[in-house]
């Protein structure tokens, strides 16, 4: 199969015929429809993630049609799915208690494991995949795996927003883009914080109800403000020291952080911990969404109650994902880049 390996960090992809993947016995092989170019993809691409090394293949959100299926699996040969990034093996005390994307025993396509950005990908545990309905594109649902369901995991089990309150969102890409739009189905009342001016306004077209530039102002200080004495709710959506710290500092008395940005390296931050004490926040880490909300986030999806395919803005080939990744390096255009050709 054609796949896109890492082989030098920072430099481009390397576009290669490897061997197709072997179907797993407790799961499926997909022929991927899409798959989305992550910034956690970028932190891999750069070094910065243990589990990618050279000859590793990126791609953590994807879809596709079943080719293959093992003697355990759950699906058959054409089925049409959506895969969660983090597959839960479905028999621990984690997957139990239904908090499985906690589950210790869980494999990552992308990290540690072949990923999507390949014709083929293995994917074992199918039973975490979900059937992709009639009326998404592939492109459209190769974005829930991760960084939608992230996205409404955080709103809803960690932060648990209620209608009214004021959500601050830090960065907006694909996890802010698809929190501003999940906050507003909810109800909220969103501020979204950028240094770009043109996805300020791409966010404010799509129902922020209000904008702050960072490169140019406290970011914190400007929330405070708007939201006439601090957010309820901040979201976390980069994974730096500086928008950690104007999330804190952003929030009003008992605020909610939620972390949500993968922090790259060590992780190790300088964080303004009297924000947290004087004002007694709730500071909460987040990752991925237990397979089994996926049918509910589903249907709100498909009745109409909330759209989310401004958060595709572009469909590339495989080799056009270097591009995206080194672009990643600064600062970045509105919306997410979906590889819809995986032979090119
Ligand atoms: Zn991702
Ligand atoms: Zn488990």
């Amino acid at each position: 199969m054609r796949a896109a390996v890492v082989r030098d960090f920072n430099e481009d992809l390397s576009i290669e015929t490897v061997d197709d993947p072997t179907c797993p016995e407790n799961g499926v092989v997909l022929e991927v429809a899409a798959c989305g170019v992550c910034r956690s993809d970028y932190h891999g691409w750069t070094g910065g993630h243990p589990k990618v090394i050279n000859g590793s293949i990126l791609g953590h959100e994807y879809c596709g049609t079943v080719i293959e299926s093992g003697p355990r699996a759950k699906y058959k040969v054409g089925d049409k799915l959506i895969a969660p990034f983090i597959l839960a093996c479905g028999d621990c005390p984690a997957c139990h208690t239904g908090v499985s994307n906690t589950c210790e025993n869980s494999i990552v396509p992308g990290f540690g494991a072949p990923g999507a950005y390949a014709e083929f990908v293995a994917v074992p545990y199918d039973h975490n995949l979900v059937y992709l309905p009639e009326s998404m594109s592939p492109a459209l649902a190769a974005g829930l795996g991760c960084r939608v369901t992230t996205a409404w995991h955080a709103l809803t089990d960690r932060a648990n927003v209620r209608a009214g309150e004021w959500v601050a969102i830090h960065g907006t890409g694909g996890i802010g883009l698809s929190a501003l739009l999940l906050a507003k189905m909810i109800g909220a009342q969103v501020v979204v914080v950028d240094v770009v001016e043109e996805k300020l306004n791409h966010a404010m077209q799509l129902g922020a109800d209000a904008a702050v530039n960072a490169s140019d102002t406290d970011a914190a200080a400007a929330i405070r403000d708007i939201t006439g004495g601090g957010a309820h709710v901040s979201i976390e959506a980069l994974g730096i020291e500086a928008t950690t710290n104007a999330s804190v500092e952003c929030l009003a008395t008992l605020g909610r952080h939620v972390h949500v940005g993968m922090p790259a390296g060590s992780g190790h931050m300088q964080i303004n911990m009297r924000a947290i004490y004087s004002k007694q926040l709730a500071f909460f880490g987040t990752r991925g969404m237990p397979s089994w909300k996926y049918p509910s986030l589903l249907a709100m999806i498909e009745r109409g109650e909330v759209d989310i395919s401004p958060m595709v803005a572009r469909k590339i080939s495989l080799s056009g994902a270097s591009a995206e990744l080194r672009a990643m390096n600064g600062p970045t255009p509105p919306g997410t880049a979906v590889i819809t050709d995986l032979r090119n």
